[in-house]
């Protein structure tokens, strides 16, 4: 493979600090042509039934970004080394409108898939990640499959009356859609108090796989990990990291917090744990700055950014070889 042209700021030449905040420091471009995966910020919380504020996380994860160096030190991947990695800034979405907001953030997916890059994007609610995965079944046309690490399904059915449209539904709304494989999607880190003790079954009946954190806590990271190669084998796999599953004693910035939670440590091993999927797109959602603490909450957020890259690159470096 040629050597990668778009490079991050050398932070030996101008200090982590200084300059335009981008995306690990990486080129800001105006279009994810010639990109092999392209950062993506889609700040919208429209879909949010509680504390707002999402919409301002693309913004301060890319200054905490600025943080992240060039190399994994345990996987060995350099992914600015392997693939062509650049910010194309953020979707325009406005705020007001929730169905056209999904048909922005759709387009302008859709535009980062026909340049043929894979996106990698920085929410905004989790509903965001809906009109992602449509845009991603549509220029791949195959049902997904799905890693989520959440605290919650996301899979209710309405909110207030008949609202369907929430960061509560976006996987039951994908499911009906014929975007995700049912039967292809497993859930880790679900835990919390729920509005009904059934809240689970339709989830289940489709065949979505729940880890709960206590079957989590029990069997570890490595057992899980080789659960989720079992079912996604290497079909097509969107990965999904809402911020909330980490225990928010470390990521207290987000709406919907429930302690209890994955560590760093723990959720590092796991996303680590998914090279050799054939991740198609990943996203960082539910990152809240407004419920922060010294950007705490951004800081895992982007290096969770940045773990997901790295298994990302990975996968499209051999897709190219
Ligand atoms: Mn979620
Ligand atoms: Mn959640």
């Amino acid at each position: 493979m040629k050597n990668p042209v778009h490079q991050p700021v050398d932070a030996s030449l101008v200090p982590r600090f200084a300059g335009h905040a981008t995306f690990m420091r990486s080129p800001a471009k105006a279009s994810a042509a010639g990109l092999d995966v392209a950062l993506v910020g889609i700040p919208w919380d429209g879909g949010t039934t509680n504390r707002a504020g999402a919409r301002h996380g693309p913004r301060e994860v890319r200054n905490q970004s600025s943080l992240m160096r060039r190399a994994n030190h345990q996987s060995g991947i350099a992914p600015f080394d392997l693939v062509e990695v650049a910010d194309v800034g953020d979707l325009a979405v406005q705020p007001i409108d929730l169905l056209a907001a999904l048909a922005q953030i759709e387009q302008g997916i859709s535009s980062i898939c026909l340049e043929g890059a894979l996106p990698l994007s920085v929410g905004g609610d989790h509903l965001t990640t809906l009109p992602v995965l449509r845009a991603i079944h549509k220029a791949r046309g195959v049902p997904l499959g799905l890693v989520q690490f959440d605290a919650h399904s996301d899979t209710n059915d309405r909110y207030f009356g008949d609202n369907l449209y929430t960061h509560g539904t976006p996987f039951r709304r994908a499911i009906e859609e014929g975007v995700l494989d049912p039967r292809r999607i497993i859930q880790i880190g679900i835990r919390g108090s729920v509005y009904d003790v059934d809240e689970h079954a339709w989830a289940k009946a489709q065949g979505i796989r729940i880890i709960y954190i206590e079957e989590f806590a029990e069997r570890g990271p490595d057992d899980v990990v080789s659960e989720v190669h079992r079912l996604l084998g290497d079909a097509p796999a969107y990965v999904t990291f809402d911020i909330d599953c980490i225990d928010p004693s470390m990521a207290p910035g987000t709406g919907t917090p429930e302690i209890g939670g994955l560590t760093t440590r723990e959720a590092q091993a796991l996303v680590r744990g998914l090279r050799g999927l054939n991740v198609v797109g990943a996203d960082v959602v539910e990152v809240s700055p407004p419920f922060d603490v010294g950007g705490s909450t951004a800081l895992v957020g982007a290096t969770f950014l940045f773990e997901l890259l790295c298994v990302m690159a990975e996968a499209r470096s051999k897709t190219r070889a």
